[in-house]
């Protein structure tokens, strides 16, 4: 199964599919078993500092193995790479999925890069999808305590994203609609108008990304899909109930030095997350 082709049918049957952060093996499985459970395609994430932690190879082998034992279509993205380099990197170690992040440069570097990692990518397996990303999204994935207000200027402009679209061959389209990454202390609000707006101008075959989903209500969420976006990245809700389980597995039993037998309780945390989201984004027994 090709991720966008699985990204098509979800943007025409309104559905999300869930693309989860991890930075260790607990995670990954976590998150594994979620999908075998709910019989949902899944992407997992790894940012340049999460596939530091694993190691790139190994990151590659585990979602592999996982892969041969579930039978579920799982694609491992490259989250944010930061440099065409770093794309490229990831993609030469085993990545099924690239996601390009340039959207901190001046507009013409952005597609200049982007189009790059696009012409590399499709030139050795041209049915692995590419993600760029245009428009300034503020915050980290980690919970902030401060207000994060977005500008006007932050958001991405439909004529420009078309541009973007056109002139680069991503399949992948992320932009700023009024969301941020982490959790702040304000609730982000996103511009459903401008989601559809650019839902509109884009092809059939270029779905839409919706970064930092955490902390985005509910509600809000179902909207965001209903007005195109096909794609959803959580990472700072994982990484809480992954900590909050652990600190609370680590005080419950003091005394325990067993790394696998602290563990369960921390994946069941996970996975119960992470099941919520799929069902939340529509994406149950969609295989
Ligand atoms: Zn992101």
């Amino acid at each position: 199964m090709r991720l966008d082709d699985i990204l098509k049918k979800a943007t025409k049957e309104h559905w999300s599919t869930g693309h989860f952060n991890i930075s260790n093996l607990e995670q990954l499985r976590a998150i594994m078993e979620a999908a075998k459970n709910l019989n949902s395609p899944i992407m997992i994430g790894v940012s340049e500092g999460e596939r530091k932690a694993i190691g790139l190879k190994q990151t590659v082998a585990l979602v592999q193995a996982f892969y041969e034992e579930y039978g579920i279509p799982v694609f491992l993205n490259p989250d944010h790479s930061k440099s065409v380099e770093s794309a490229k990197t990831a993609f030469d170690a085993g990545f099924n999925s690239v996601h390009i992040d340039l959207s901190k440069l001046p507009y013409e570097e952005n597609v200049k890069g982007t189009a790059e990692v696009v012409d590399y990518v499709k030139s050795k397996s041209p049915d692995v999808s590419v993600e760029g990303e245009l428009g300034y999204l503020r915050g980290e994935s980690k919970v902030q305590k401060e207000i994060i207000e977005i500008k006007p200027e932050d958001l991405t402009r439909p004529e420009q994203a078309a541009e973007f679209v056109e002139k680069t061959g991503i399949t992948r389209f992320s932009g700023a609609y009024g969301n941020i990454h982490g959790i702040a202390a304000n609730e982000p609000k996103l511009d459903l108008d401008r989601i559809r707006e650019i839902r509109k101008i884009l092809p059939e075959n270029v779905s839409m990304v919706l970064h930092g989903g955490s902390g985005i209500s509910d509600e809000m969420m179902k909207e965001a899909i209903k007005a195109g976006i096909a794609n959803i990245h959580i990472n700072t809700e994982i990484r809480i109930a992954y900590a909050e389980a652990l600190r609370k597995s680590l005080a419950d039993n003091s005394d325990e030095v067993v790394p696998y037998k602290i563990s369960p309780p921390v994946i069941k945390a996970v996975q119960q997350k992470v099941e919520e989201k799929l069902k939340l984004f529509g994406s149950v027994n969609k295989i």
